[in-house]
C-alpha cells in the first residue's frame, strides 16, 4: 500500500485565512443588514488593473503568437535575454548592484521560488526565520523535512531559529547566536506582514554574519518598489559581500500587479559556493532546467514592458495610489490614538491592538462594532501576537472610511 509523505503531515492547517473567512460568514449570516458594508483591508492582492503599457505588450506577444514566422515554443531555460537584460539594467545596474544576465533565472513568481530554493541545499541545513513571517518559507522546510517537531502550543518548530520581530527592536530581527549553526536565513524587506524596512547598515550587517559564518541569505525583495526612502537599499546587492552569500527573490505581482498574470525572478550569483566549492547558481540552473520550463513568452514580453519609461511611469502610479492609502490609514490611526508602524516603505500597516487585546479578539471587536476585517498578527507567527495587519491594496474610499469608521470606535 502507497504512503503519503509524512512531512505533509506535519503541516498544521491554514487557518489565519480560512478563519477570517469563515467569521466573516458567520457574521454576514448573522447580520445580512451589514454584509455589503463591510472594509476588507485584509486582503494581500493588488486591485488595480495592469498598466496600459503591460495591455499593448501583452497584445502584441499574443498576435505574434498567432504567425508562425514569430510564434514562440519553450523559452529559453532561465529566460529571454531581453526581459533579463532589463532586470539587470534597471533592477540592479541602476542601483550599484552588480549581477549579471547568467544569474537572473526568470519564473513564475516568488512564491514558487522561495518556497523551492531550499531543494539546493543540504537537508539537514538549518533555518533561521523572523517571527512573524511570510508563511511559505517554514512550510516549504517542513514539506522537505527540515523543521523538526511541531509545538501546537507554542506555534514553533524544533529544529527552526526564530528571530523575534516586535515593537522592542523596531521589527527588525538581531543576529543570530552563532552557535545556532544556521545555514539558511530568510529575510524580507521591506516586510510583509510588519511593512518594517531595513536600512544599509543593518542589511550589510547580516552580509558581514553571512559571510563569516558560512550561512546563506535568501532575501525575498518583493516589495521593493514600495521604498520611498532613497536611503535604503532596493538590493541586498548593494552591500559588500552580498554576492557571496545571498540570493534575492523578485516579484513583478506587487510591483506591477501580476498577481494574476504570474512573474518573477531569483539572482543566484555566481560567487555563491558551498563548502566544498559547488556553485549554488549552476545547482539552481540545474533545477530550474529539471523541474520548471518557463514563464510564457506573452507574460515575459509583458514584463519586459513594465521597464520602459511609460511602464516605469504607469507602475510608479499605480503604488502612489496604493501608499497614498497607505497614508491614509496610518495617520488617521494615529489620530485614532493606536500605535502603529509600517505603511511608508510597505502597503502594510502593522497595529498594536489597544488595551492588550489579543489579535483574534481584536478582530473579532473591529468587525463586530465597525465592521471593518484586517488580519490577527499572530496568524503569522507568536511574536505577532497583540498585534494586526491592515493593506493599502484595496480602493481609496475602503480606506478612507476604514480610518472614519476606527475612529468611532
Ligand atoms: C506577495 C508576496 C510575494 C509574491 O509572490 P508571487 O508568487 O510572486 O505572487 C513574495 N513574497 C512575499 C513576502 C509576498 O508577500
Amino acid at each position: 500500500m502507497f504512503v503519503a509523505n509524512g512531512n505533509y503531515l506535519k503541516l498544521p492547517g491554514d487557518y489565519l485565512f480560512s478563519t477570517v473567512a469563515s467569521k466573516i460568514a458567520a457574521y454576514c449570516e448573522e447580520h445580512p443588514e451589514k454584509a455589503a458594508g463591510i472594509v476588507r483591508l485584509g486582503i494581500g492582492d493588488v486591485t488595480q488593473p495592469l498598466a496600459p503599457s503591460v495591455i499593448r505588450a501583452l497584445h502584441k506577444a499574443v498576435d505574434e503568437m498567432a504567425d508562425a514566422s514569430t510564434f514562440r515554443g519553450y523559452a529559453p531555460d532561465l529566460g529571454y535575454d531581453f526581459l533579463r537584460e532589463a532586470i539587470v539594467a534597471h533592477d540592479f545596474t541602476a542601483h550599484g548592484a552588480l549581477v549579471s544576465p547568467e544569474e537572473v533565472f526568470v519564473s513564475d513568481g516568488a512564491k514558487s521560488d522561495s518556497a523551492n530554493i531550499q531543494e539546493i541545499f543540504a537537508a539537514d541545513s538549518r533555518i533561521a526565520v523572523c517571527d512573524p513571517v511570510y508563511p511559505v518559507y517554514v512550510d516549504s522546510n517542513v514539506m522537505a523535512g527540515r523543521t523538526g517537531t511541531y509545538d501546537k502550543a507554542t506555534g514553533l518548530w524544533s529544529d527552526v531559529t526564530y528571530m523575534p520581530c516586535t515593537c522592542e527592536n523596531g521589527f527588525a530581527p538581531d543576529l543570530p547566536d552563532p552557535d545556532a549553526g544556521i545555514s539558511l536565513i530568510y529575510l524580507c524587506f521591506p516586510n510583509n506582514p510588519t511593512g518594517a524596512v531595513i536600512d544599509k547598515p543593518h542589511l550589510q550587517a547580516w552580509v558581514d554574519y553571512a559571510n563569516e559564518h558560512g550561512a546563506v541569505i535568501i532575501y525575498d525583495a518583493a516589495y521593493e518598489a514600495y521604498i520611498s526612502d532613497p536611503s535604503l537599499p532596493h538590493s541586498i546587492y548593494e552591500c559588500e559581500g552580498a554576492r557571496s552569500c545571498a540570493i534575492e527573490i523578485r516579484s513583478f505581482s506587487k510591483s506591477a500587479g501580476f498577481t494574476g498574470t504570474r512573474l518573477g525572478y531569483t539572482v543566484v550569483p555566481s560567487d555563491l559556493k558551498d563548502a566544498q566549492g559547488t556553485s549554488m547558481r549552476d545547482l539552481w540552473a540545474r533545477r530550474h532546467g529539471t523541474k520548471f520550463n518557463g514563464a510564457p513568452y506573452i507574460v515575459q514580453r509583458a514584463g519586459e514592458a513594465v521597464y520602459s519609461p511609460e511602464g516605469q511611469s504607469e507602475t510608479a502610479a499605480q503604488i502612489a495610489y496604493y501608499m497614498e492609502n497607505a497614508r491614509i490609514i496610518l495617520s488617521g490611526l494615529r489620530e485614532a490614538g493606536y500605535e502603529v508602524s509600517g505603511g511608508e516603505n510597505a502597503p502594510y500597516i502593522w497595529l498594536k491592538t489597544p488595551a492588550g487585546l489579543s489579535s483574534w479578539d481584536f478582530f473579532d471587536s473591529l468587525l463586530d462594532t465597525v465592521q471593518v476585517v484586517g488580519t490577527p498578527g499572530s496568524g503569522f507567527g507568536p511574536s505577532g501576537q497583540g498585534y494586526f495587519r491592515l493593506t493599502a491594496f484595496g480602493s481609496r474610499e475602503s480606506a478612507l472610511e476604514a480610518v472614519r469608521r476606527i475612529k468611532l470606535m
